[in-house]
């Protein structure tokens, strides 16, 4: 056994619907209301260590409540874009001193410049009459915030951070990111469709070995992709991945942000993924790597 190195925690594995979507009545979210536990998917988030979060979402402080995981150490965001399913901007202003939170570090957020244009905008119309961008936003909400750019690795605290541009809402810069800490690397690929070759590119030219491939899964074994990867498509950038040399030879590759329109519950979502070499993440697991 080797040391572990990385703790990664799924905080939600569902598409923007959340699976079961509460208001639909298809097999696919009955059976998960039937069957609850794994099947049931609050949207797409990830924990690492206990400081860093990537993507600030709706559903974070359920996940924490349900899943017996604080975020009260989280120092760091990768924000992926600002799709309302990945990032609720109210957090910004619930975890702030005004609103009474406490001993909360000093949040580091890193995203695109789209990305934080977006949001600040939001931030604006929708919470707090300012931007995020003012200056004396960032004291007032105990933030920092980091603009980064594609392709341009930036490290802070034992993580090295990459973004890779994401075939998904380009007006918003969304990034997909690798996280790569003590000799360990993940790579966190929601939300996208098939990846640019640009991303390949890049991936050989950091040089990048993945233990952990994580990627959007929203469409189901009978669905083709499009705007997001499906199965099949999970399964192409698996086998490319293992056959371009990216993954160690102990890699895992889960999937994510998992839709219910396509998707059956996590059992036979699981027997699927077997067979076909990849694993299916639920919220609340927990992977030391
Ligand atoms: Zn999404
Ligand atoms: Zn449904
Ligand atoms: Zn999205």
């Amino acid at each position: 056994m080797h040391k572990k190195e990385m703790i990664v925690t799924f905080l939600g594995t569902a598409a923007a619907n959340a699976f079961p979507e509460a208001f639909c009545k298809c097999n696919n979210c009955e059976q998960a209301r039937l069957l609850g536990g794994f099947s049931l998917r609050k949207r797409s988030s990830l924990l690492v260590n206990d400081d860093l979060i990537i993507d600030l979402n709706p559903d974070i402080m359920a996940a924490s409540q349900i899943h017996g995981c604080s975020l009260t150490n989280v120092s760091h965001c990768l924000q992926t874009h600002p799709h309302a399913d990945h990032l609720d901007l109210s957090h910004l202003l619930s975890r702030s001193p005004d609103y009474g939170t406490i001993g909360a570090p000093v949040l580091n957020f890193y995203a695109s410049v789209q990305t934080l244009q977006r949001a600040s905008e939001t931030f604006e119309r929708d919470l707090a009459g300012y931007s995020l961008l003012h200056p004396g936003a960032e004291s007032r909400l105990n933030l920092k915030i980091h603009q980064i750019e594609p392709l341009q690795p930036f490290t802070f605290e034992n993580y090295r951070v990459t973004g890779f541009p994401a075939n998904h809402a380009p007006e918003m810069g969304a990034l997909l990111y690798s996280v790569e800490s003590n000799g360990r690397a993940i790579f966190y690929g929601t939300d996208t469709a098939a990846l640019f070759e640009e991303t390949w590119q890049a991936f050989h030219q950091y040089q990048m070995l993945f233990d952990l491939v994580i990627l959007d899964h929203t469409y189901g074994p009978n669905q083709s992709g499009s705007d997001h990867l499906s199965a099949h498509q999970v399964i192409e950038h698996a086998q490319r991945m293992r056959h371009e040399g990216l993954l160690k030879r102990s890699a895992r590759v889960f999937a994510t942000h998992i839709a219910h329109e396509g998707n059956p519950a996590h059992p036979e979502l699981v027997e699927f993924a077997s067979q076909n070499g990849y694993e299916i993440a639920y919220d609340g697991l927990v992977l030391e790597i």
